[in-house]
């Protein structure tokens, strides 16, 4: 038996069969290319990582981070000139 995996673009819901191709939608969508896409994906992985951090332990360092992604983030969709609404 075979097994099929579909990428989902997360704005439009249209399938792709390679990740690479659903990536490249939901950058379009937000008007970035794909380098600057994956830039802001991994600014949101870092402000998910804090965030789960601060979950079980509250301290100044770990607040600071979190306030730190949420900046980068902020910064990153002014820069770009872009809204998220997900
Ligand atoms: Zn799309």
């Amino acid at each position: 038996m075979k097994t099929k995996t579909v990428y989902m673009c997360d704005f439009c819901n249209k399938e792709y069969n390679r990740s690479i191709d659903a990536y490249k939608c939901e950058a379009e969508h937000l008007g970035l290319t794909i380098d600057e896409y994956k830039e802001y994906m991994n600014l949101l992985e870092e402000e998910r990582r804090a965030f789960s951090a601060v979950s079980s332990v509250v301290n100044d360092e770990i607040r600071k981070r979190c306030d730190d992604t949420i900046k980068a983030v902020f910064d990153f969709q002014k820069e770009h000139n872009f809204t998220d609404n997900r």
